[in-house]
């Protein structure tokens, strides 16, 4: 019966430690972690600024720099390249 009074005794000082511990860390580290998962967000901001430039254009399949994304009476999205902008304002599409 001893045992299990000790066993009980340090379990609980082990998990208040481990909280302890969790805190100390996670409030030490949270400055750390917004500035690091900042930058994951620019880097994959980035990315996502830097494809729609590799995108072709929906309209006439050339690579022509940044697409404006226009919406399809259907429901369907388009990139279109600024060639193919006039030929979306002609057909009264809703640029996104
Ligand atoms: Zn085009």
């Amino acid at each position: 019966m001893k045992y299990v009074v000790i066993l009980l005794v340090l379990l609980a000082l082990g998990v208040g430690y481990y909280i302890v511990q969790k805190k100390k860390t996670s409030s030490s580290s949270n400055p750390l972690r917004t500035t690091s998962s900042n930058v994951i967000s620019m880097d994959s901001h980035r990315k996502a600024k830097q494809s729609p430039g590799e995108q072709p254009c929906s309209s006439c399949k050339k690579k022509n720099g940044k697409l404006i994304f226009y919406a399809q009476d259907n429901g369907t999205v388009v990139g279109l390249c600024k060639d193919c902008q006039s030929k979306a304002k002609k057909r009264d599409m809703l640029p996104l």
